[in-house]
């Protein structure tokens, strides 16, 4: 796929393992059916546990059977997943970086063993709660309780657009321990088969359709106290996944930009109109050279934003830049892709138009473009304009 800066010659034998890895899977396993999953409106389950045995969960993460692979190798595994559908990504998205990772740095031993091998594996599914009815873009506003009980906690409340929640074995819930000195958010692990817990499946979605939504209702659902994340409180918790989950998004969004653009290619190419391919009209040419600078900028920032966290130096800022930069190119550029392909472009036959509608969610979750535009304005003028 597009490579136009030649970024391929900095990477080193195991990144190019894990993308390769990656790409086949996504074109024998994800590409053929894909397009008729997102029109019916379901996940292709089958892929859960190979995705595991691949070791396409988490896999910069080390211990408990996970690689310690490197973060552009953990990048690259998920710009091929989005190359496939943002659905695809969004599910190794979610139970690494929004699982697995809260798991791996704020879990107890027992947690770990239990919960990271089944999770790496696929044989279980997670989901993260954090987004509620009412509170979207302002997850501290929660509303969802936790109240101390003799052995644990009872939760109460709802969490709604959780992503796998109707398929998954484990919710990561956020809640607030109430007390009387201040209600400090903590993590919940919340089998999904204890009393009082429900998962709902939002149907009819025009976005992201290849991909399970759900809502999540606790009615005084117990949990005992060694279900708590130990080593977090605040806010901190929940901020810290999305952080992680927003870097593998800079990554993706890329890769199903490059899908579009290698589609918008091959078809311009080969599509005569006038008498000549429609690429050798100066209009598509245009279009292609827009598509490919906006993409090698937004790989650029990818591979930048891989360095910087594998020396630690990383900043959430910096990666709300990334998000906030490579959802909206990808989301702008899948549309003109759309475009190159006239009427063929608005069919499920070809990925364009699928990964237009997806890529309006994911410009929306984990942080709208507005609320990394606020993030970012708050870091550069210390001024915070939230409210
Ligand atoms: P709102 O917060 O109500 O925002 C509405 C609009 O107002 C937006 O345009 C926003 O940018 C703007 N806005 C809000 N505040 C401000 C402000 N201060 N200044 C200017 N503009 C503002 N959540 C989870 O917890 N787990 C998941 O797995 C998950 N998966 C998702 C999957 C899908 C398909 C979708 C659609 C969402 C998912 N989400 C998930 C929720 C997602 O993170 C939220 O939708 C997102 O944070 C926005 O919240 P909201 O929808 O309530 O919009």
């Amino acid at each position: 796929m597009i490579d136009y800066l030649g970024l391929e010659g900095d990477l080193g034998e195991e990144e190019r393992m894990v993308r390769d890895t990656a790409r086949d899977f996504v074109e024998n396993e994800v590409k053929p059916d894909v397009g008729q999953h997102w029109i019916d409106g379901t996940f292709p389950t089958d892929l859960i546990t190979e995705m595991g045995e691949l070791g396409f969960y988490a896999p910069n993460l080390d211990g408990y059977g996970l690689p310690g692979l490197s973060e552009t190798a953990y990048g690259l595994l998920l710009q091929e997943l989005e190359a496939g559908d943002s659905g695809l990504r969004s599910m190794a998205s979610v139970q690494g970086a929004l699982v697995m990772y809260p798991i791996h740095a704020y879990g107890s031993d027992a947690q770990k063993e239990e919960w990271l091998p089944a999770l790496g594996s696929g044989e279980r599914v997670g989901c993260f709660g954090l987004t509620e009815p009412e509170h979207g873009s302002n997850p501290s506003a929660m509303e969802t309780t936790a109240e101390r009980d003799a052995d644990g906690y009872v939760l109460n409340g709802s969490k709604t657009w959780i992503t796998n929640a109707p398929i998954s074995d484990l919710a990561v819930v956020w809640a607030k321990v109430t007390s009387a000195d201040g209600d400090p958010v903590r993590g919940f692990l919340v089998e999904t088969d204890r009393d009082g817990v429900t998962t709902n499946k939002i149907d009819e979605k025009l976005s992201l359709r290849a991909s399970i939504t759900g809502e999540i209702s606790l009615q005084n659902a117990h949990v005992p106290e060694e279900n708590v994340l130990p080593g977090v409180e605040g806010m901190k918790g929940p901020l810290s996944c999305l952080t992680q989950a927003r870097y593998g998004i800079a990554w993706g969004t890329v890769g199903a930009a490059m899908d579009c653009f290698e589609t918008a290619h091959e078809y311009a190419t080969d599509r005569e109109q006038f008498g000549k391919p429609i690429a050798g009209y100066q209009l598509q040419q245009e279009k292609l050279a827009e598509m490919a600078t906006q993409i090698s900028l937004g790989q650029l920032l990818a591979h930048r934003l891989a360095d910087l966290k594998e020396r630690g130096d990383l900043r959430p800022e910096q990666v709300s830049m990334a998000k906030r930069n490579n959802a909206r190119m990808a989301r702008e550029q899948s549309r003109v892709a759309r475009e190159m392909l006239g009427g063929n472009g608005i069919t499920a036959d070809y990925s364009p138009m699928r990964h237009l509608t997806n890529l309006e969610t994911v410009y929306t979750y984990e942080g709208t473009h507005d609320i990394h535009s606020l993030i970012i304005g708050h870091d550069l003028t210390g001024i915070p304009a939230f409210e």
